[in-house]
Order: structure tokens, then C-alpha cells, then sequence
């Protein structure tokens, strides 16, 4: 579990979260979202430990997340992040470094760690990358090793900051799916995304984030019931079903003056309620 207690945080003197609680719990999938620039991607940061609080306590399974060391850190958060270094490593030797802090120096891997490295190649959907550069993989391709190797790191809390980023329909579908997964074998999953539809499908616990404030914690439901979507998004939700599951239909609210940096609801035409 990872908590934060009254935490202000920011880049150099400038706060740019303001007085958050939170807690993300082993076992469910918490969804951040709210309008660009309002905080999502350094809230992550800030339970991961890479932007350090000015005021206030971030606590990992109870302890003080400043009194872990960096090399104990890695079993209990892991990070898929936005942006990824580019080394002169073949896809298999990345993945394998998601184990890096727990094999012994020097580094040399045991048969057990080709296999787990290989499990999380085949969960990535990437088994047939293992042996290309990481140099030459295109963006999404990219985005799926970095994926495979945060699967081999295994920790208790995974962080997805705009996850989808760089891939297509059919490999976000099967990234929904590894995170609804790994929610269900025991993982904290914390996934920041920009659209609501995404939200409502995927969350246990959506948190709406506005100017470094968190505006709303609670269930889909609830979300869907209060006056959040309209206020923070200038949107009206309205659920259908489609082929027996529910889809969201995020359409603008009428008389809404418009919010520049609203999240996209991924939606060009919004058909009528069936
Ligand atoms: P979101 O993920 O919701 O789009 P961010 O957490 O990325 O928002 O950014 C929140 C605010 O922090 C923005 O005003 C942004 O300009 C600022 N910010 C983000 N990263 C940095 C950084 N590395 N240095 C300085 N300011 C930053």
C-alpha cells in the first residue's frame, strides 16, 4: 500500500501538488485523470519517490518512503513512464534488468531469470522482439518492452502514466486486460489515462485531479453519479450496451463554455442512447 499524508510537491521551490491524501491499495486499479497539466503524471512520480515532498509524508507499507533505500525500492513500486532511454540492448537484456536489484553482483543471470524474463516477453505479447535492438523498435514496440520488463520487475504497485500512448486499438485492449490482471493476482495498479470512457471501463477507484488537487476519489459509479464530469470536463456520460458489455458515451454538455485543456473523450461522433 502506498499512502500520502497532507503532501505538497512540486519542481524546485514551486508546488505544483497541494495538500494530497491518498491511498492505493494491493489488489485494485486506481485510475488518475483530470485535465492536462493538473497534476496526474506528478502524483505518480511522487508515490514512486522520484519528486520528493516538500510538506507532508509519502509511506510505503507503512514506513517512510525517504528512509528506504533506492535498491530495496524496486519489489515494492515499479514505473511504466511516458518516455524511455533508447540503450544498445536487445529486448531480452532489457527485460532482464526489471530484475536488476534482485540479482547478485556481480550480475550474472541464473537460468531463472531467462525464464522469468521470457514469461513477461510472452505476456507483453513481444516474444518475437527478444532478440531485436531496443535501438530499432518502433514507438509502441518500444512501449512493450518497457512493459515486459516492469512485468519481470514484478512489484507490489505498478504506476501506467498514459499507458496507451504509442499503440494501437488491439494492443491497448491487451494492455486494459494485463492491468485488469495483474489488479486481479494481488497488484496495486495505478494507471493515469486522459480519457473518461477508459476510466469508467477499467477503474475500481477513480481519482479526478484539477490545478494539483485531488477534486474526487470514488467508485465509476459514483463518478457517474455526481456533478464531476460536468464540472471538471464539460461532459455528460451516458451509458450504453454494447454487444452486452457497458460503453461510455462521453458527450459535451450542453451550454458548457468549453475547457481548453479538457481531456479527449476518444469519441468523434457520439451516437444516441440504444
Ligand atoms: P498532467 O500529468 O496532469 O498533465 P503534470 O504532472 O505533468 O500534469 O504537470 C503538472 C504541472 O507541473 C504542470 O504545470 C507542468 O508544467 C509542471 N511540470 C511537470 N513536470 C515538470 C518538470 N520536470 N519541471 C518543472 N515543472 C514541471
Amino acid at each position: 500500500m502506498i499512502e500520502l499524508h497532507h503532501v505538497t510537491a512540486g519542481y524546485s521551490d514551486k508546488p505544483v501538488l497541494h495538500d494530497i491524501t491518498a491511498a492505493f491499495q494491493s489488489g485494485e486499479l486506481t485510475v488518475i485523470i483530470g485535465p492536462n497539466g493538473s497534476g496526474k503524471s506528478t502524483l505518480a512520480a511522487l508515490c514512486m519517490g522520484l519528486v520528493r515532498p516538500m510538506e507532508g509524508k509519502v509511506r510505503w507499507n507503512g514506513r517512510d518512503l525517504q528512509s528506504i533505500p533506492v535498491k530495496e525500492r524496486a519489489v515494492t513500486a515499479g514505473l511504466l513512464s511516458q518516455e524511455h532511454p533508447v540503450p544498445s540492448l536487445s529486448v531480452r537484456r532489457l527485460v532482464m534488468h526489471g530484475r536488476f536489484s534482485q540479482v547478485p553482483w556481480p550480475r550474472t543471470y541464473a537460468d531463472d531469470d531467462k525464464v522469468l524474463a521470457d514469461r513477461a516477453l510472452e505476456r507483453a505479447g513481444i516474444m518475437d522482439l527478444a532478440d531485436c535492438s531496443v535501438a530499432e523498435l518502433s514507438g509502441g514496440q518500444r512501449q512493450k518492452a518497457y512493459l515486459a520488463m516492469l512485468l519481470n520487475q514484478d512489484p507490489e504497485m505498478m504506476f501506467f502514466d498514459e499507458p496507451a500512448t504509442f499503440l494501437d486499438l488491439p494492443s491497448q485492449k491487451h494492455l486494459e486486460m494485463t492491468m485488469r490482471s495483474l489488479a486481479r493476482e494481488g497488484h496495486g495498479v495505478i494507471a493515469v489515462v486522459h480519457d473518461l470512457n477508459t476510466a469508467l471501463k477499467l477503474a475500481d477507484r477513480i481519482l479526478v485531479m484539477e490545478k494539483g488537487q485531488i477534486r474526487f476519489g470514488g467508485t465509476p459509479e459514483q463518478l457517474l453519479a455526481s456533478a464531476i464530469p460536468q464540472e471538471i470536463f464539460g461532459a455528460r456520460i451516458v451509458p450504453v450496451m454494447v454487444e452486452g458489455s457497458t460503453e461510455y458515451i462521453v458527450k459535451e454538455a450542453s451550454g458548457h463554455s468549453g475547457h481548453s485543456d479538457r481531456p479527449q473523450s476518444g469519441l468523434s461522433e457520439t451516437p444516441d442512447v440504444l
